[in-house]
């Protein structure tokens, strides 16, 4: 585990895509991060990852947040929308581009596939714009140029996590064909902006880690430390159904869903059910413990294909 100074300004944050309402697995991502940060007396910001708009689904916004209202979670600041956040990745964008770190591609994804090798995350880009864009095509997306140097990072939970991301992964889009920002920028971008300090978030995301961190020290950026929770099973390494973890939780119940997803992260439960959401939430931070949380877990076939754990 990195040794954590005590004294350092926590600052932590849940970052939602609002493609649906809010479910067990982002729950438990919720919960996480923000036991980790009251319990080290830090701040809890919302961001909503609201930056593709084709995968947006109407309401579902609102919805989030009236849930983690009605679950009594309290965030610190302004919400961040990513749909309103253009300029700074259109800004990261032409720095990048300038230094040139970063490059036009005019490469459809069927020319890229007939070519490419097949990575974890699927096609690995062959390179073709690399030198300029390859004739007779126009510029679509933008992608970062990659290197065969292996990006380590020392994950809380899952331990040394290391990649290479030329080989593994390639130059990868940062901003693409539609016009959008990628996920990967604009989450780096954004990390920074609010002072993250500490991610927490689903194992899913393990496997963006390396290019995260990759993202961050092109442009400059701190590094934040990585804590990725389980997925799918529970405290005694049961496989949850499918069910139970897609399911929207019922926020009319609320401290009953809480419970399932403290009991999930292998948090001690209380003697008795809480009578508030203040009591339950006074209980979980009091008795929170990042080390408890299981870091062996099944991790997604994809992200697992692409990391060699270092442990
Ligand atoms: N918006 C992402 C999701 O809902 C989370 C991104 C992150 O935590 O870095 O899966």
């Amino acid at each position: 585990m990195p040794d954590h100074d005590e004294n350092r300004h926590y600052r932590g944050r849940f970052a939602p895509t609002p493609s649906g309402e809010l479910h067990f697995g982002s729950l438990v991502a919720a919960m996480g991060s923000y036991l980790d940060a009251r319990s080290h007396r830090g701040e809890w910001c919302l961001r909503m990852e609201d930056l593709d708009r084709t995968r947006e689904v109407k309401g579902a916004a609102k919805s989030i947040l009236l849930t983690l209202e009605k679950f009594g979670f309290q965030w610190d600041g302004e919400i961040v929308y990513q749909s309103q956040r253009n300029a700074a990745y259109t800004d990261a964008v032409d720095r990048l581009l300038a230094a040139r770190l970063a490059y036009p591609c005019g490469c459809s994804r069927k020319q890229i596939e007939k070519r490419a090798d097949s990575g974890a995350e699927g096609a690995i880009y062959p390179g073709t714009c690399r030198g300029g864009i390859a004739n007779g095509r126009t510029e679509r997306s933008i992608r970062v140029l990659t290197t065969g140097q292996t990006i380590t990072i020392e994950d809380s939970l899952q331990g040394l996590i290391s990649q290479r991301l030329n080989r593994e992964i390639g130059d990868f889009v940062i901003r693409r064909a539609d016009g959008y920002h990628a996920y990967q920028l604009a989450v780096v971008i954004d990390d920074a902006w609010q002072g993250i300090t500490d991610v927490i978030r689903g194992v899913d995301l393990l496997s963006s880690t390396p290019r995260q961190h990759y993202l961050q020290r092109l442009l400059k950026l701190p590094h934040p430390e990585y804590a990725h929770l389980p997925l799918a099973v529970d405290d005694r390494g049961r496989k949850l159904s499918k069910q139970y973890k897609d399911a929207p939780v019922d926020p009319a119940r609320p401290i009953e869903s809480l419970l399932h997803a403290l009991n999930f992260l292998n948090q001690p439960l209380p003697p008795q059910c809480p009578d508030s959401l203040e009591a339950f939430w006074e209980w979980a931070v009091t008795n929170w413990s990042l080390a408890k949380v299981p870091g062996h877990l099944q991790i997604p076939a994809a992200s697992r294909r692409n990391l060699k754990s270092l442990r």
